[in-house]
């Protein structure tokens, strides 16, 4: 078995051992394989070993990626921050994107998402650790954006993510997590239908799990360290 294949087989046995944990079914968080960085032949190959979901950050490496590999049936997710001159090209390539944390792009999405495609998935980014650095937007602002993303119709909520500043405090990072997933259960209480957690990643994916995330968003685990971020 290639390392590729490696990767996802110990991933996938994480993340089911995380649920076994949590009380929860054995598949009840998706793989998300980050393949940033990562060139299209090792996507190849991850899609050999069972995986179709990927996650890109840079939107030139992405659409290349995305074409190369245009005789496969991917997924593709958009995960990195997205700058209001970049939207174009995500509405048009992608399934998913996990990081609007702006009315302003939101709306650029739903304009430019092509009449033709599903509508476009989306969760909001939190910014839970209040780090000025970090992307996402404000805990108390989450709420009015989801009902902002739902009520236009080119776009269809899922749910938030979020990606907490890293720390050794296992209680402190749960915290962090369960404030997004309290986030979501306030959402489904308002009458929206947001069904997506995008918590966790290599370092944290079983934290993630046990405070209810349903997707793991997962690179290095799976494809190796990577060179630049
Ligand atoms: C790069 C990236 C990941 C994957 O991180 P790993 O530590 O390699 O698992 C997950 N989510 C986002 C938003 C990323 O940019």
């Amino acid at each position: 078995m290639g390392a590729i294949a490696e990767g996802l087989q110990a991933t996938r046995s994480r993340i089911q051992a995380a649920c076994r944990r949590a009380s929860r079914d054995p598949d009840c968080a998706s793989l998300l394989a980050v393949s940033k960085t990562f060139p299209a032949a090792a996507v190849r190959e991850a899609h050999a070993a069972g995986q179709t979901r990927f996650g890109e950050s840079y939107v030139q490496e992405a659409t290349a990626k995305i074409a190369e590999l245009a005789d496969l049936d991917l997924e593709w997710h958009f995960i990195g921050p997205l700058q209001g001159n970049k939207t174009r090209l995500v509405a048009e390539r992608f399934a998913w994107v996990h990081g609007v944390e702006r009315e302003k792009i939101a709306r650029r999405l739903a304009e430019q998402r092509p009449p033709h495609l599903p509508p476009l998935n989306v969760c909001v980014q939190v910014n839970v650790s209040g780090e000025a650095s970090k992307s996402g937007c404000a805990p108390d602002q989450a709420l009015a954006l989801a009902a902002l993303v739902a009520a236009l119709p080119s776009l269809r909520l899922r749910g938030f993510m979020a990606i907490p500043e890293p720390t050794d405090d296992l209680s402190l990072l749960r915290g962090r997590f369960r404030q997004v997933a309290e986030l979501l259960e306030a959402a489904q209480r308002q009458g929206l239908a947001p069904d997506t957690l995008s918590l966790g990643m290599s370092a944290d994916l079983e934290t993630a799990i046990l405070e209810g995330s349903t997707l793991v968003r997962v690179g290095a685990a799976i494809f190796g360290a990577r060179t630049y971020f």
